[in-house]
């Protein structure tokens, strides 16, 4: 099949190769260059992206914050419905669409103007974190506010595009699913992800080492697939969530969706029998999806690093990833998957690595 991936960055090169991997052909669209691109290039083919859309079977995205109107001229070769899949990029209609089928997500109030913003936090008792309702990753989108601080500053800037007031939720952690939905409506998920975030950005994830409760576990798929039943999604889409409570009491918020691979997935590419851009590459090709065997495995990610310390290219239980991007603070430049036995293990490692791979400033 002939495949065009929407955007050209890491997620892209990484899908690239899965479909490398299963037969297929892809070609890739810099929708920040307006260009068609090429996998593992940044030479420009000469193509038109309508050209590059009547080439493909099917259209595919590495990330959803596509702009209106290339999701116009692209989507009848999606696999999901374009209004579904606007559903999914904005916060609000996320967040609306968690409490219609019951899914319980962190309280919030959507704003659309600088007055409702002003008139939402004068009225608010506790910590919020304000969110730019498109386009925010890496944390980057995003205030926070708490009774008593001058909200004049945070108001004139969040308040310029529409958004969401969301409650400051205690969490004892963060975790994610990562699954898929096929054309049969089958669903795959890999375990719960721990994931810790320097800075509002991963710095790392945990995965396979059985660090959850089963109830847990099946909440999670559970909840992935109420929401991709809905949306009648195909492929790989990630949910982040609060774990909240305690014991028994645990419980799962969502803190947002992300309708594509996801970087607390990146685990998979050396813990996974499947990693999860193979899954999505198959879920969009028609191919089965395989039964899931994992190993404990630890992500770092590498941010506004200019390289990976060659002691991590040379060891055996560690598998680097470097994206060729030049270092800024605060980017994603790699990554390193760690081999580990236990989640200790994966910890000790993570404090004696991240400092060193992450630079956020
Ligand atoms: P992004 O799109 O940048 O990933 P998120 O909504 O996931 O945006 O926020 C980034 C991080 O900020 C979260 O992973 C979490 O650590 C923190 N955060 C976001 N919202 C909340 C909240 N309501 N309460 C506590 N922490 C939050
Ligand atoms: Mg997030």
């Amino acid at each position: 099949m002939n495949i065009l991936i929407l955007g050209n960055g890491q997620l892209g090169q990484m899908l690239g190769k899965a479909v490398i991997q299963q037969g297929h052909q892809c070609i890739l669209y810099s929708d920040r260059q307006q260009q068609v691109m090429p996998l593992a290039s940044d030479q420009p083919l000469p193509m038109s992206l309508d050209e590059a859309k009547a080439w493909a079977d099917v259209v595919t995205w590495e990330h959803e914050h596509l702009g209106e109107a290339l999701v116009e001229q692209t989507h009848d070769k999606f696999l999901i419905k374009a209004e579904r899949f606007n559903q999914l990029t904005d916060r609000r209609t996320q967040k609306s669409l968690c409490d219609e089928l019951g899914v319980p997500t962190s309280p919030w109030q959507a704003y659309q103007t600088t007055d409702e913003l002003r008139d939402i936090l004068s009225n608010c008792d506790k910590a919020v974190v304000i969110k730019s309702a498109r386009g925010g990753y890496d944390g980057k989108g995003q205030w926070r506010w708490k009774p008593g601080q001058d909200a004049d500053p945070i108001i004139q800037e969040a308040g310029q595009r529409p958004g969401i007031v969301e409650d400051m939720i205690p969490f004892s952690h963060e975790v994610s699913v990562v699954a898929a939905r096929d054309h049969h409506g089958e669903q795959r998920g890999y375990p719960l992800t721990l994931n810790v975030h320097n800075d509002g950005i991963l710095a790392y994830s945990m995965a396979g080492a059985q660090q959850f409760t089963d109830e847990l576990e099946a909440l999670a798929q559970q909840y992935h697939q109420k929401l991709t039943d809905h949306i009648d999604y195909i492929g790989v889409l990630a949910i982040e969530f609060f774990v909240v409570g305690e014991g028994e009491k645990q419980q799962l918020l969502v803190n947002e969706i992300a309708p594509r691979v996801h970087n607390s997935g990146h685990w998979t590419m050396s813990g996974a029998n499947c990693d999860q851009f193979n899954l999505h590459i198959r879920c969009i090709t028609g191919l089965p999806l395989p039964e899931f065997l994992v190993a404990p495995t630890l992500m770092i990610n590498a941010i506004g690093v200019d390289g990976l310390p060659e002691v991590l290219w040379e060891a055996s239980a560690a598998d680097c990833h470097w994206y060729g991007k030049a270092p800024r603070p605060g980017r994603k430049v790699g990554h390193v998957n760690f081999m580990i036995d236990t989640f200790e293990r994966g910890e000790k490692l993570a404090s004696q690595w991240c400092d060193e791979l992450i630079k956020l400033a």
